[in-house]
């Protein structure tokens, strides 16, 4: 026998088990943005790669190592999405969604990054993407946080914290990178490799580095919050003040710098101590210059993403996670006449109760393993359409999960019985 053939390392299939968690996630998440009025948004897979090199920056760890970048057959340098924020603002200024109006869209889909894959770190995974063009106060900001934190209330999630921080404005950012280059380069020798990188190409992810060794020279760098501009000092402020009066609990982190280029002012992450290294299940913040960075008019914008696998092992951390959706009835049929005769009841049952989940035994059997089928289906009740119950226009209903006598039934009483059963309303 030939090799079988796996999917490629940190890329997994979700198996049927898995999608009852990942529906409910979705239908959740789709459920709260409708009511904070956000419209969804679909973006194809692959870009041009030169939209993430614009976006997300050169020198970024994401566009220097993690992007799946390749030629198409028309000599095109193209790349799958390593997040969406890039994919949604070209989408918007493609279609003149952005200009003079505002924007409230979300998105869901997987996205692609080459790192080494470990516990909460995929090359292939998945996001809900939010993303809010054209307003320009700290207002917005506070709704993006207070939506995500009635997300994790739905949820059922408690132990996650909110992390807050501002950039400043682009200005602000420059000057304040010479100091801090200058602070850095006096504690050279302490430096990993990575951040004496970084220092040429990206001082300012220094403060993010993750190495214990380095924590103190971190935590005397100077601070960037202490070299803001007013107006960024007053939106924060004004953001602070709005969390304050939600009831909205966070910690002022000055080190929180986000990995990607594009961020200005405000920034966020919210962060679970229960998952380990990989504890950071949503980030996000503003990006007021990356429209204009993209070709399209000055346009202010904030969001954030989700890391749906890392929000979904902390559901099941907390077991939150939905158990499987069973069906309703199981039919079994014994000989032909009554095989033809089933597939139409079946029909007929699922028109007058649409809520109705009916798995038609297919492919025959003995009694036994169409039986045995039935109760690995998990369903309540085995209806039984043999010879005799055709001859007599009548079916069996036979209790999979309770001590109860076999009864039978005309097709009328059948419906009735089915609908005082509840099986009639469509499941959320
Ligand atoms: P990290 O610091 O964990 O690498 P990041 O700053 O690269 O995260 P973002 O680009 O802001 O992450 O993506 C938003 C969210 O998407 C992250 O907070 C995380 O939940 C999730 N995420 C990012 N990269 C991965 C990955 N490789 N595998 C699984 N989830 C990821
Ligand atoms: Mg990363």
């Amino acid at each position: 026998m030939s090799k079988t053939i796996q999917s490629i390392r940190g890329m997994h299939d979700i198996l049927p088990e898995q999608t009852p968690a990942w529906q409910y996630l979705e239908s959740t998440v789709r459920d709260l943005l409708a009511g904070y009025g956000y419209q969804e948004i679909r973006m194809p897979i692959v870009e041009m790669t030169e939209l993430f090199a614009r976006s997300i920056g050169e020198v970024t760890d994401i566009v220097e190592k993690e992007m799946y970048t390749f030629e198409d057959r028309n000599g095109d340098s193209l790349t799958l999405r390593p997040e969406g924020t890039a994919s949604c603002v070209r989408a918007g200024i493609q279609h003149g969604l952005l200009h003079n109006q505002q924007q409230r869209l979300w998105y869901m889909g997987p996205m692609f990054r080459h790192e080494r894959p470990q516990k909460g770190r995929y090359r292939q995974f998945h996001q809900i993407g939010v993303e809010t063009f054209g307003i320009e106060g700290p207002d917005i900001d506070a709704e993006l946080i207070m939506l995500t934190a009635r997300l994790w209330r739905r949820l059922g999630i408690s132990d996650v914290r909110l992390e807050i921080n501002s950039l400043g404005s682009l200005e602000a950012r420059a000057a304040y990178r010479e100091r801090l280059v200058d602070y850095l380069r006096g504690h050279q020798d302490v430096l990993d490799e990575d951040s004496r990188r970084r220092l040429e190409t990206n001082p300012l992810r220094v403060l993010d580095s993750k190495n214990l060794a380095m924590k103190d020279v971190i935590a005397g760098a100077p601070q960037l919050l202490d070299h803001l501009d007013a107006e960024s000092v007053a939106h924060f402020e004004g953001l602070k003040q709005r969390l304050d009066t939600a009831g909205i609990v966070y910690v002022v982190n000055p080190c929180l710098v986000r990995g990607l280029d594009y961020y200005s002012r405000t920034v966020f992450e919210w962060i679970t101590e229960s998952l380990g290294a990989q504890g950071t299940i949503c980030a996000g913040g503003r990006y007021d210059g990356l429209v204009e960075q993209l070709g399209g008019r000055a346009t202010t914008a904030a969001g954030f993403a989700i890391g749906l696998e890392r929000l979904l092992a902390l559901l099941e951390e907390h077991g939150r996670l939905p158990s499987p959706v069973a069906p309703h009835v199981y039919l079994v049929t014994f000989g032909e006449r009554a095989e033809r005769e089933g597939l139409l009841l079946a029909e007929r049952l699922r028109n007058v109760l649409p809520g109705l989940r009916l798995v038609m035994n297919c492919g025959g059997g003995s009694f036994k393993a169409q039986m045995k089928r039935a109760d690995r289906s998990a369903a309540e009740l085995a209806l039984i359409l043999g010879e005799d119950e055709v001859d007599a226009g009548e079916i069996g209903v036979k209790f999979l999960r309770r001590e109860e006598d076999q009864r039978r039934f005309s097709q009328d009483q059948l419906e009735a019985f089915l609908r005082a059963q509840c099986f009639t309303a469509p499941s959320a």
